[in-house]
């Protein structure tokens, strides 16, 4: 199974930034699904919902600082513009890249992916960050997925 190179706290802050998102901009009784995938180069996380996305003219804010868009919390949650900035640095500081696709109207899928590691990378990952790192070991390997629901 193929792996990855990641800080275990980072990237925790990383997933619960884009699901917690998923299920805030979300209507209520709709659906949220977070799958992996395995590329050639790369493993593949996707978070995505059924709410009503983000606007093509608003994509190139969605990760700078303080930027609140058009799409607001349906369940009374807080709103700082904040997280996905600190998300996105934290996913470059890791190697990896994050994007969203949406079509307005159909919700949102948010894609993060880090390098497959090779075995001579640890050392390199060790001293960069300084830090914790971590092996995460993906067994997938093709699509997979679970949903969950906002209720
Ligand atoms: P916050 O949620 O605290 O406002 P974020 O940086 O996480 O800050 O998100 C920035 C803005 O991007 C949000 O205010 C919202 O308008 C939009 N956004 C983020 N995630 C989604 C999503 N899953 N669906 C629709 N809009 C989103």
């Amino acid at each position: 199974a193929p792996s990855v190179m990641v800080d275990e706290q980072l990237v925790v802050h990383v997933f619960e930034n884009l699901i917690s998102n998923a299920i805030k901009y979300s209507p209520y009784h709709s659906i949220v699904t977070v799958g992996v995938n395995v590329t050639p180069t790369h493993v593949q996380f996707m978070v995505k919902d059924e709410g009503e996305g983000i606007r093509p003219d608003e994509q190139s804010k969605l990760f700078k600082k303080f930027s609140k868009l058009s799409a607001r919390p349906t369940g009374g949650e807080q709103s700082s513009g904040l997280a996905l900035a600190i998300t996105h640095h934290y996913v470059e500081l890791m190697s990896g890249n994050i994007w969203c696709k949406s079509e307005p109207g159909n919700g949102c899928e948010f894609y993060v992916e880090f390098p497959i590691a090779q075995p001579q990378q640890t050392t390199d990952v060790q001293l960069l960050h300084n830090n914790s790192y971590v092996v995460a070991s993906s067994s997938a390997t093709s699509t997979s997925s679970s949903e969950y629901r906002k209720n």
